[in-house]
């Protein structure tokens, strides 16, 4: 049986409805397309306690998510921790601040297992057979994996000159990688080629409306973590930026269902210095978004045309909150502010959210004194080359007590 309340797809711009399908871009405006549901019809029967009942996964949420009926991939992932980050707090005097960690998102550690379920379980439900993805880096090890999983063909396409651990973490589950030689943008306009000749589920690109709701699943998380309490100040990092927008909409939504009071909830959106087109327009305050050529350590957040930054912006503006960017030395020191303070190995990302968490914090732009909630949304082993030399090496001694003994006293160690 459908739970489902999905109406339509929406033009966001003109609002001209479509019925569910797998396109993204409406025809008469070339606007993007949204999923818009019913919510008159969950009124009174989407309760806390139906929710709480289920199993912790993102799927607890699925009268939300866009798709008919049970996920057939990804039905485990979702619902990380959210870690109140005491040691974190006392390093930037602050009064409560928390760390969603989706470093830790089940299967391939980054909150991109969220935004994959939904649309794979989605092509399925269209009757795809083979996905597919333009990525940075995250989304390509998702949709390898997920797919492997459900039994799907996958191709990923992603820019040549990745990190070695997202290169490794797509091909050990046997998909196909195609390397571009260009950036992220080249890879996209590619795909959007490519999947209207294949006749694939692009999961960024035909089947995007459907994708982009699943990021709402983490926004849903942390209100319920908060114990059913929307936060009053959010730091998220942007890529084309719809995480910013999803996590919005999330709040709203469980606002308009009565499971959160309105709580004036402020997004604040992170980026590299070296690909900044969203955190620029904010700061300009402008709404035109200039695409740029993207130079970051932070390759998972390098998109120099992002499809949603005009809505990130938006929703910034509009709920009083701000954006900032951080230079890769900055990334660099947040990613060790965050390892050293909390214990979570987090990867350039989110050593760009830190980053500018701090930033605006130090001019005032984040209350200290209301609380903070930090998304970090990839691990940091998938990352090594940005800390390689960073850290202290291995002191290597001969197996004998005698040698360590040494090393003790040359480092001053008292018995
Ligand atoms: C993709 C990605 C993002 C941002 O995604 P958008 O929704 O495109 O803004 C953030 N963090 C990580 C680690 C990602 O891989
Ligand atoms: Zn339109």
């Amino acid at each position: 049986m459908s739970t489902s309340i999905v109406r339509a797809l929406k033009c966001r711009e003109c609002g001209h409805e479509y019925e569910i399908q797998p396109v993204h871009v409406c025809e008469f405006c070339f606007g993007p397309l949204e999923v818009a549901y019913d919510y008159d019809k969950l009124q009174g029967k989407f309760t806390r306690e139906l929710i709480e009942s289920r199993p912790q996964t993102m799927w607890r949420y699925k009268e939300l998510l866009p798709i008919d009926g049970d996920p057939t991939v990804g039905a485990q992932n979702g619902f990380t921790p959210l870690v109140r980050a005491r040691n974190l707090e006392k390093a930037l005097g602050v009064s409560e601040l928390y760390i969603k960690n989706d470093s830790v998102c089940y299967p391939t550690l980054s909150f991109k297992d969220r935004v994959v379920s939904v649309a794979l379980s989605k092509a399925v439900e269209f009757g795809f057979t083979t996905v597919a993805c333009a990525s940075t880096g995250n989304l390509a090890g998702s949709v390898a994996a997920n797919a492997a999983a459900a039994g799907l063909k996958s191709y990923v396409f992603i820019p040549h000159d990745l990190e070695q651990g997202k290169v490794l973490g797509a091909g050990i589950f046997g998909t196909t990688i195609i390397g571009i030689d260009g950036a992220y943008d080249d890879v996209n306009r590619l795909c959007s080629e490519v999947a209207g000749k294949y006749g694939w589920a692009f999961v960024n690109v035909n089947v995007r409306p459907f994708y982009a709701e699943g990021s709402k699943s983490l926004g849903y998380e942390v209100m319920e973590q908060l114990g059913w309490k929307a936060p009053k100040q959010v730091v998220v990092p942007m890529a084309s930026g719809s995480l910013c927008t999803k996590i919005h909409k999330s709040i709203k939504e469980f606002i308009q269902l009565g499971l959160v009071k309105d709580n004036g909830t402020r997004m604040y959106g992170a980026q590299a210095t070296g690909c900044s087109p969203i955190s620029r327009s904010v700061k300009e305050q402008t709404d035109l978004i200039h695409p740029v050529k993207a130079s970051t350590i932070a390759k998972s957040l390098a998109i120099g045309n992002p499809a949603d930054g005009f809505y990130a912006n938006r929703v910034i503006r509009d709920t009083g909150g701000w954006a900032e960017d951080v230079s890769d030395t900055e990334i660099i020191d947040a990613m060790k502010l965050l390892a050293e303070s909390e214990g979570i190995f987090t990867e350039t990302a989110g050593g760009v959210t830190l980053g500018v968490t701090k930033k605006l914090l130090k001019q005032g732009k984040l209350n200290r004194d209301e609380p903070i909630v930090v998304c970090i949304t990839g691990n940091g082993l998938k990352t090594q080359e940005a800390i390689m030399n960073e850290i202290d090496k291995p002191r290597v001694i001969p197996a004998s007590l005698k040698a360590f003994d040494e090393l003790a006293h040359a480092a001053g160690i008292e018995i």
